[in-house]
């Protein structure tokens, strides 16, 4: 392929990556948007391997790593539970991570490369450098974040004593060495900084995370996916490729965007959640073992009864949350809804920006079982319904609809905007116990006069209930 064709490949690969972008912001068009993407990504792959730059055995080689990295790709898709999607993302953030480290030493290494002038070669050097931090700092961020998400490692924060200081000391270590590997004529000298860098961003990463806990997980997971766009583009400077520096960009910049609409949602400032540690803090008055204890009798309820109080109501909200992507429960709402609404219902779903365990999970899911767009709703636009509704029916969540974010400014998620159920004329809780959420804390929703619980699995319940309706 020639140069030119290759070039305009490119330029309509990226225009497919934008169209894509724009159609992912909609549950309706986002189907068109997955394709634009997945056909903008095949007339990249192919203008790259079979574009000027790659002759010969080269071809052969990537042909090769493309089999074996596409059969695992494909088989981690087919074999990955919905609710293992988020782990899946963040172990898919680390791998970008891990290429700009790989790529960043091998462009270190090769040393095949003229440059013009002096100028040219330390940009060049700069590409290495930064490409390697920022990609050292996502692998090693996303393998704590895949850890914490797949409940392998803990989900407290765990804050180091002066930890802020350990992030400026790393911070003083990074540039120091930025300024011996850059000014430096000793190879040695030059691999050592590098090393050292390396060893200092992965450690970073380990630690920027490992004091993330609770309910700022949200964040953290967009954080990265910024990151590994960042990571992405640094990799094309190194290469020189025009379509990784702008896709790096996208998905760079898109993930910012989403983390500052998470810090949002959440209340949240976005560097003091990088700082650390939301659900314990660095006082004991933030503490979870500060927060009121919640006061109040739990009342159960049977499917039978459920179904009942649905029958009779006029409005109903739903509020799915993680639970109900663990019992994949989502077919089971819907015929529920469907059922009611040809009773004449007003039946809709309210949506929290964090609910399960990544940006549009629920929708995602309500989606697949074919419950109509025009339901679903966010945050912001129902939750001052609620005092207007019959029955609040919250599925399998937790953290998203307590009210100690607004009843107990001593609770570890104060200030967190949350779903207003307990407004509703009555409240249904499905959940299997009487256990906390990812945030680790109590609700008081489940000792409220107007909450019932149903107790159990959401799908075996909500199955039983589909009959009752
Ligand atoms: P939560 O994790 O707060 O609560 C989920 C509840 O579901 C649990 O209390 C559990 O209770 C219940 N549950 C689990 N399995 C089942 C089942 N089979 N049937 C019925 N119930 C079940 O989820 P929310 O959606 O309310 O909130 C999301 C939380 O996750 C927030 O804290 C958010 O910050 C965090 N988070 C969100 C991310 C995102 O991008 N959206 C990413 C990472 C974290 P029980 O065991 O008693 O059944």
């Amino acid at each position: 392929m020639s140069e030119g064709l290759a070039t305009v490949s490119y330029i309509g690969a990226t225009i497919l990556f934008i169209l894509s972008l724009g159609g992912l912001s909609n549950p309706e068009t986002a189907r068109r948007g997955n394709w634009f993407g997945i056909i903008g990504m095949g007339i990249a792959v192919l203008a790259t391997v079979l574009g000027p730059r790659v002759s010969g055995g080269g071809i052969a080689l990537i042909i090769v790593a493309m089999a074996i990295g596409g059969t695992v790709g494909l088989y981690a898709a087919k074999k990955v539970q919905m609710t293992q999607m988020p782990e899946l993302v963040a172990l898919m953030h680390s791998l970008v991570g891990l290429a700009a480290c790989t790529i960043g030493f091998a462009s270190y290494i090769d040393t095949s490369t003229v440059f013009a002038t002096p100028a040219e070669q330390s940009i060049h050097e700069v590409e290495i450098y930064i490409g390697i931090l920022i990609g050292a700092v996502t692998f090693s961020g996303s393998i704590i974040a895949f850890g914490k998400l797949s409940g392998k490692v803990g989900g407290k924060p765990v804050l180091l004593k002066g930890r802020h200081w350990l992030n400026l000391m790393a911070l003083l270590v990074v540039i120091f060495f930025a300024f011996v590997f850059l000014g430096s004529d000793s190879g040695a000298m030059r691999g050592i900084s590098l090393a050292v860098m390396t060893l200092v961003a992965l450690g970073f990463g380990v630690h920027m995370v490992m004091a993330i806990g609770g309910a700022d997980m949200p964040v953290v997971v967009s954080m990265l996916n910024s990151y590994s766009g960042w990571a992405a583009a640094a990799t094309g400077f190194m290469l020189s490729n025009d379509l990784l520096i702008v896709t790096g960009a996208l998905v760079g910049s898109s993930g910012a965007i989403l983390s500052y609409i998470m810090c949002r949602a959440m209340n949240r400032n976005f560097i003091s959640v990088i700082a650390g540690g939301f659900g314990t803090g660095d006082g004991a008055s933030s503490g979870a073992s500060a927060a009121a204890a919640p006061q109040g009798e739990v009342k159960a309820v049977s499917a039978e009864e459920t179904a009942e109080m649905l029958r009779e109501a006029k409005s109903i909200i739903i509020v799915p949350g993680y639970g109900m992507a663990v019992a994949q429960a989502q077919h089971t709402v819907n015929e529920i809804t469907q059922k009611l609404r040809a009773k004449g219902v007003n039946v809709r779903f309210a949506i929290h920006p964090v609910a399960g365990r990544m940006p549009g999970h629920m929708n995602v899911l309500l989606a697949e079982a074919k419950v109509p767009y025009d339901i679903v709703m966010e945050m912001d636009e129902i939750n001052d319904d609620f005092p207007n509704t019959d029955v609040a029916i919250v599925i399998g969540a937790n953290d998203i609809v307590n009210p100690a974010a607004e009843e107990d400014p001593n609770s570890p998620i104060a200030g967190m905007p949350v779903l207003q159920v307990w407004k509703a004329h009555t409240t249904i809780v499905m959940k299997r116990s009487m256990a906390s959420g990812y945030a680790g804390i109590d609700n008081p929703l489940f000792y409220k006069d107007n909450n019932r619980m149903l107790f159990g699995d959401a799908k075996k319940m909500l199955e039983e209930v589909a009959k009752g309706v």
